[in-house]
């Protein structure tokens, strides 16, 4: 089979089990992927959140997940409705632990309606939950949002950068061409003692730059394209204990898979990538991963 044909095919096969477990750091377990586009996301995606949703699914694919060493998971809900489904199964899973946050897509759209204010004060209510240890994913979309919601996104990533240093939880950081301006805002109010760039799509300097600051930096399916050359060379100069992985599951899918529907049990071959790139034993790439994760987020 071509790799042109996996990717519109069957669901990937299950990779060899890594010799260490290791978390994946940011998952949408809740959104059931209704098309093959991985340039999607949460925050107004076609599928969104609802009706598929099961804690027998989510069990399932944890279970896989485990048993390819992926045991934990970090499930990020960023709509009113994913956060608060997030908050219900963290108590189901002993593998999961959640993130809840005001996607910075929806917080444009939701701006536009009048509606963020109260859509922040659910947030605050819901990360008060012992086993959300994340504010996120927050931060600036200018893909998907254009100037007339900017406004909006910026006043949402304050307020989550302030509800993560007023918790003591970490913070998801979800940048998408934005680079300078998330940096800066993040300067101009304080970055949080635990900040991380969920899918990191910087290059080697903005890379330097978060090591700088102590930021973390998490790695998706997407340093394993072809075209990610300067995504692989900013993965080259961060250093293990800046580092995290992740699929950002339902989506971005690692080679040779893309295209299709992502999950955490595919973490391994992003995983083997990253080690490959950083000319590092996967074994001790692994206890990395995982020692930040704990460090980050406290015990599972
Ligand atoms: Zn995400």
């Amino acid at each position: 089979m071509s790799p042109h044909d996996r990717a519109h095919g069957a669901a990937p096969s299950v990779p060899d089990p890594l010799p260490l477990p290791v978390v994946d750091n940011h998952c949408h377990l809740d959104i059931v992927r209704d098309d093959t586009s991985d340039a999607v996301g949460p925050g107004g995606a076609p599928g969104g959140t609802g009706a598929a949703t099961s804690t027998e699914r989510i069990a399932d694919a944890l279970a896989t997940a485990a048993g390819v060493g992926v045991d934990r998971v970090v499930q990020i809900g960023c709509e009113l409705e994913s956060a608060q489904f997030t908050v219900a199964e963290v108590d189901r899973h002993p593998g999961m632990l959640g993130g809840v946050a005001i996607h910075p897509n929806e917080a444009a759209t939701l701006g536009a309606r009048g509606e963020l204010a109260d859509a922040l004060a659910e947030i605050e209510r819901l990360v008060d939950h012992p086993r959300v240890r994340v504010v996120g994913e927050t931060g600036l979309d200018y893909f998907r949002t254009g100037e007339d919601g900017r406004a909006a996104q910026i006043e949402s990533f304050r307020w989550h950068i302030d509800l993560a240093k007023r918790t003591g939880l970490a913070l998801q950081i979800h940048d998408r061409d934005a680079h300078d301006d998330v940096l800066r805002i993040l300067d101009e109010e304080g970055a949080p003692e635990k900040t991380v760039l969920h899918c990191f799509s910087g290059d080697m300097a903005m890379a330097r730059e978060c090591v700088e600051r102590g930021y973390h930096l998490s790695f998706s399916g997407t340093v394993t394209f072809k075209s990610a050359q300067g995504l692989r060379d900013a993965l080259a100069v961060t250093p293990l204990e800046n580092l995290l992985v992740e699929t950002d599951a339902p989506y971005l899918t690692p080679t040779p898979w893309r295209g299709s529907t992502n999950s955490p049990y595919l973490v391994p071959l992003t995983v083997r990538a990253m080690a490959s790139t950083l000319s590092t034993d996967v074994t001790a790439l692994c206890r990395a991963l995982s020692d930040n994760a704990e460090r980050l987020y406290g015990p599972w």
